[in-house]
C-alpha cells in the first residue's frame, strides 16, 4: 500500500513580488514560521525583534507564523519583518 504523504500546509499566496528570494520553515517556541528572505527591500520596516527601523535597501526576513492561534491566514495578515540578526537571536 502506498504511503500517505504528510499533510501539506496550505498557504494563501500574498504579494510574492515583494520577495525575490528563498523561503524556508523554522520552528521556534513550538510554532512553525515561514521565513522569506528579501534583499534590498523597497520599503522601510519596523523590526519585530528590536523595534528599530529596517531602512529600505536592507536585507530583511519576513516571518509568517504558520501556527498562529487564529489560523494561517492570521499569520499571513500579521506577518512581521525582522533584521536577520534579530531573528537569529529570537528563541
Ligand atoms: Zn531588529
Amino acid at each position: 500500500m502506498p504511503r500517505k504523504h504528510p499533510p501539506r500546509i496550505n498557504v494563501t499566496p500574498f504579494d510574492e513580488t515583494v520577495f525575490n528570494a528563498t523561503k524556508r520553515i523554522e520552528v521556534k517556541r513550538g510554532h512553525r514560521y515561514e521565513i522569506h528572505y528579501s534583499r534590498n527591500s523597497s520599503h522601510p520596516y519596523r523590526c519585530a525583534g528590536c523595534n528599530r527601523e529596517i531602512p529600505s535597501g536592507s536585507n530583511t526576513f519576513t516571518v509568517i507564523d504558520l501556527d498562529h492561534i487564529l489560523g494561517v491566514q492570521a499569520g499571513i495578515d500579521e506577518r512581521r519583518h525582522w533584521h536577520p540578526d534579530c531573528w537569529r537571536l529570537f528563541r
